[in-house]
């Protein structure tokens, strides 16, 4: 079967639907598809929902089996329908289902592989650039990715609700007045309720020094109907940037489309973050329908991450190598605004660091030797010095 019209088709799509709802001994109903406390209620947890979901292979039964107590699976019945049933190798399925490779530790495998614990100056808030913050908001998910950075602490209990560290962490904001930029991400913010968003936001954004904020979120693509007008006013208010999270084309249904018209319609200025991985989006047609599918919908593609190396996602990742291949084959063949930043999340606390083929061949003498995107050459002389 062919996902993409499945997805656009609205009578293949309601027998899809209706075959998942009965897994959960209930109907499709569209009112209640489309709410997205009904999506969360109904999410794909337990082994014997996704026996009767797909036809799973030996290494996904075992990885369903193993790997929940290290690292929680879910996913909604809305990304669910986007899976083949039959294809244990579709790309939006090695995004969510376990495997048994999660099992394997490999050379360099870390649990916090960014070094975020390391710059952590209060709970659940990292400090590590001069003038901006990441605040982690919850430890829940919609639906959780095999390759999650943070899989040390989403899902596991750890990390107290916001509103409990919500005083340390705007004490420590107001004492330090060189921040001026505050990363809300995940787990996903956009889980909280209007009500609580408003206060997390509002306390934030009564802070004068902040000038920049954001949320980092995967709800657009995991659960778009969770995008309401309600919700669209909370993050108007506060004058927020969304971060989104899409790995494939194949993420921006009608459903999801229309969520992202509400978000950009709303004033909601938005951006995409992808993390390349083996088999899911690991060659330049792939990419390139990706980004091209995002600036539809008004996403800008922001970062390219490089599949950072936690613990069991060996079998998810690429070379550098291939990265760069990738990004070569996006700069200069299509628009900038489609083209991100490729970056490698330095092991141990580096931080980010852009990564591209070499574009300057040589530089003597007041002379640039430059390689465009075609692999033609050609100088730039700086202007002659004055005395
Ligand atoms: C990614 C990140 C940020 C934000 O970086 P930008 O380049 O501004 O998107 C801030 N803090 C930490 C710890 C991060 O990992
Ligand atoms: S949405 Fe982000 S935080 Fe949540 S599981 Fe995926 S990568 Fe991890």
């Amino acid at each position: 079967m062919n996902e993409n019209t499945a997805a656009a088709d609205p009578l293949i799509a309601g027998a899809r639907r209706d075959e998942i709802c009965r897994i959960f001994g209930e109907s499709y109903d569209p009112a209640r598809w489309n709410d997205w406390r009904w999506q969360m209620r109904h999410r794909f947890i337990k082994p014997e929902q996704f026996e009767k979901l797909l036809r799973l292979t030996t290494s996904e039964r075992r990885g369903l089996a193993m790997t929940h107590e290290k690292f929680a699976v879910a996913v909604t019945p809305h990304f669910a329908e986007l899976i083949d049933p039959d294809d244990p190798d579709c790309p939006i399925r090695r995004q969510v289902v376990p495997r048994e490779e999660e099992l394997l530790v490999g050379p360099g495998d870390m649990t916090d592989p960014c070094g975020e614990d390391h710059d952590e100056v209060v709970p659940g808030l990292v400090h590590r650039y001069p003038d901006r913050v990441l605040l982690l908001a919850l430890d829940t998910c919609a639906a959780y990715c095999r390759y999650c950075t943070r899989s040390r602490l989403v899902n596991q209990g750890e990390l107290d609700p916001l509103p409990r560290r919500l005083d340390a962490v705007v004490a420590y904001l107001e004492a330090h007045t060189e921040v001026r930029d505050v990363l809300l991400s995940g787990g996903d913010p956009l889980l909280m309720s209007e009500d609580r968003l408003d206060e997390v936001l509002g306390r934030i954004r009564a802070i004068p020094h902040i000038e920049f904020v954001r949320l980092g979120s995967r709800v657009p693509s995991f659960l778009p109907q969770r995008i309401t007008p309600e919700l669209v006013a909370v993050l108007r208010k506060h004058r927020v940037w969304l971060s989104l999270h899409f790995c494939h084309a194949r993420e921006i249904t009608p459903d999801v489309a229309r969520a992202c018209d509400l978000l950009a319609d709303g004033g909601i200025p938005l951006g995409s973050q992808t993390v390349l991985l083996k088999g899911v989006n690991d060659d330049v047609q792939t990419l390139k329908d990706l980004v091209h599918a995002l600036l539809k919908v008004r996403v800008r593609p922001y970062y390219l991450y490089q599949c950072d190396p936690v613990v069991g996602t060996g079998h998810l990742r690429t070379s550098v190598a291939k990265g760069i291949e990738l990004i070569s084959g996006l700069r200069g063949h299509t628009t900038g605004y489609a083209v991100p930043t490729y970056v490698i999340d330095a092991p141990g606390g580096g931080g980010k660091v852009p990564i591209q083929a070499e574009t300057i061949v040589s530089y003597e003498n007041g002379q640039a030797l430059l390689r465009n995107w075609a692999g033609r050459t050609y100088a730039y002389v700086d202007p002659a010095e004055h005395a």
